[in-house]
C-alpha cells in the first residue's frame, strides 16, 4: 500500500505496514536502549551487543537488498526506524544510521562478488561497519583527502589517516575514501578495509561534547594492505559513491534529531504540568504555552520536511538531493533549537544528568555538524538553485 498524503492537513498517515515498523522500533527502544541510555553516556561505553541485537529485527540493512539479508524497505521506512530509537538515545540511533549507510554502499555499488562476500555479514550484524572520508586536514572539502592508495601487484598500499571516524577500533568494516589518482574527485576510489588489514590501527577514542555511547577515533593507515578486489566500483568512482551514501545518511541524521527532540518536548510537557511556582503548574504561564506551541509546530513542521524528503528519495525525483539537504539543515536546528528549549522548562533540572534532557542535547548538537555541515547544506540547496 502506498503512503498516504492527507491533503487537508499536510500530515503524513503511514500506511500499515510502516506503523507495524515504527511499532517494532519504538518497543525495541524502549524495552532494549531508553533503560541504559544514560548509564552509556555516563559510561562512554559502546553497547556492540545491543545494537547487534538490531540486526534479527531488520535493521542492519533496511534499505539493502533481500537476496544479501537486507529488508528491502524504503528510505521513509528507515526515516521512521531512525526516528523511533533516537526518541531513547540519538548516538545509538546514530551508529546504526552509519552501519547502514556502509552496508547499503557495498549492496548498491560493489560487484556480486562483493555483495555475497560482505553483505550478509553486515545486515545480520555480525560484522558492523564505519564510514571513513574525513581527515585531518579535509572535512566540509572532502574532495581535498590526502591518504594515498598506490597499487602493489594485486594489493593497494595506503598511507594517511581519516579522523573523527564514528565506531572506529569497534567496526569490522570500513568503507573509505581514498586518493589512487588525480587531485580532485575524479582522483579518488574506495575501499572496503577489514579491521584486521596489515597496517591499520586506530587513534584514541575522543573525549567529546554528546555521542558518548559510539567511539570517535582517528582510523590510520602506515603501508596498509588491501586487495584490489576489495575496491567498489571503478578508480575515480569513489567521491560519487560517498556522495550517494551521504543523501540517505542525511536523512537518518535528521531523523536522530527528530526522535531525540520529540522526546525532550515530551518530557518538557510533561515536567511543566507538575511543576509548581507561584502557586500554579508552570505550564499555566502564558509565555511557557507560546514556548510549547511554537515547539510543537516546528518539529511537527521538520517532520513533514524530512518524510517529505525521504519520499522524494525513494522516488529518486530529480531534486532529491536539494530535499535531503533542506531536511538535514531544517530538522537538525530545530531538533536542536526544541530540546534546548526543553531543557530551559526543566530549569535547574534540566541541567542534571538524571532528567535526560542534557544528554539529548548535547547529542543533537553534532548532528548540525556532521554528515555536511548545516553551512555545507546551504551551499548544497543553492547550487541546486543557482544552476542551469
Ligand atoms: C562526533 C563526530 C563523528 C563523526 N563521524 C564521522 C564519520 O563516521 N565519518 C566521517 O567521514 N566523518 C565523520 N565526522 C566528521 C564530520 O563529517 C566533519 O567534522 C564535518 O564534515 C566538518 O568537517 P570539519 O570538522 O573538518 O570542519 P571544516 O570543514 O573545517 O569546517 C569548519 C567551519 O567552516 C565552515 N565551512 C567550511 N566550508 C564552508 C563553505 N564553503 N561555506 C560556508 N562555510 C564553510 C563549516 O560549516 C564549519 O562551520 C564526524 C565528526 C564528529 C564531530
Amino acid at each position: 500500500m502506498d503512503t498516504l498524503v492527507d491533503s487537508a492537513s499536510g500530515q503524513f498517515e503511514l500506511n500499515e505496514d510502516q506503523l507495524a515498523i515504527q511499532d517494532m522500533a519504538r518497543a525495541f527502544a524502549a524495552d532494549r536502549v531508553a533503560p541504559n541510555a544514560l548509564a552509556w553516556d555516563r559510561d562512554k561505553h559502546f553497547p556492540a551487543d545491543v545494537i547487534r541485537e538490531t540486526g534479527p529485527l531488520g535493521m542492519g540493512g533496511i534499505y539493502v537488498r533481500e537476496d544479501v539479508g537486507g529488508s528491502g524497505l524504503k528510505r521513509l521506512d528507515a526515516v521512521l526506524i531512525f526516528e523511533a530509537l533516537s526518541a531513547a538515545c540519538p548516538a545509538f540511533s546514530a551508529f546504526i544510521s552509519i552501519h547502514n549507510m556502509g552496508t547499503w554502499m557495498i549492496d548498491l555499488f560493489g560487484n556480486e562478488e562483493q555483495r555475497q562476500r560482505f553483505v550478509p555479514r553486515l545486515t545480520s550484524m555480525e560484522w558492523l561497519a564505519s564510514y571513513c572520508l574525513t581527515e585531518p586536514n579535509s572535512g566540509s572539502d572532502a574532495a581535498a583527502l590526502k591518504t594515498r592508495a598506490v597499487l602493489d601487484g594485486d594489493h593497494y598500499v595506503l598511507n594517511g589517516a581519516k579522523q573523527f571516524i564514528s565506531g572506529a577500533g569497534d567496526s569490522d568494516l570500513y568503507v573509505t575514501m581514498v586518493r589512487t589518482g588525480e587531485d580532485g574527485p575524479k582522483g579518488i576510489s574506495a575501499l572496503v578495509i577489514p579491521k584486521d588489514a596489515p597496517g591499520l590501527s586506530f587513534g584514541a577514542n575522543e573525549y567529546k561534547m554528546g555521542w558518548n555511547a559510539q567511539s570517535t577515533r582517528q582510523v590510520i593507515f602506515d603501508n596498509c594492505r588491501v586487495p584490489v578486489a576489495n575496491r567498489l566500483g571503478e578508480e575515480g568512482d569513489g567521491f560519487r559513491i560517498a556522495m550517494g551514501g551521504l543523501d540517505g545518511g542525511r536523512l537518518n541524521i535528521a531523523a536522530c534529531s527528530l526522535g531525540g527532540a520529540q522526546s525532550a518536548l515530551d518530557k518538557a510537557v510533561t515536567y511543566a504540568a507538575e511543576r509548581k511556582a507561584f502557586g500554579k503548574a508552570i505550564n499555566q504561564f502564558q509565555a511557557l504555552q507560546f514556548k510549547l506551541a511554537d515547539m510543537e509546530t516546528e518539529l511537527s513542521a521538520a517532520r513533514m520536511l524530512l518524510y517529505t524528503a525521504a519520499s522524494k528519495l525513494d522516488r529518486k525525483t530529480h531534486d532529491a538531493s536539494k530535499w535531503s539537504a533542506m531536511a538535514k539543515r531544517f530538522v537538525t536546528d530545530t531538533g536542536f533549537n526544541v530540546a534546548n528549549d526543553a531543557l530551559q522548562i526543566h530549569g535547574g533540572y534540566g541541567y542534571l544528568h538524571d532528567y535526560g534532557v542534557e544528554k539529548i542535547v548535547r547529542d543533537l548538537r553534532v548532528h548540525q555538524i556532521l554528515e555536511g555541515t548545516n553551512e555545507i547544506m546551504r551551499v548544497i540547496i543553492a547550487r541546486h538553485m543557482t544552476s542551469q
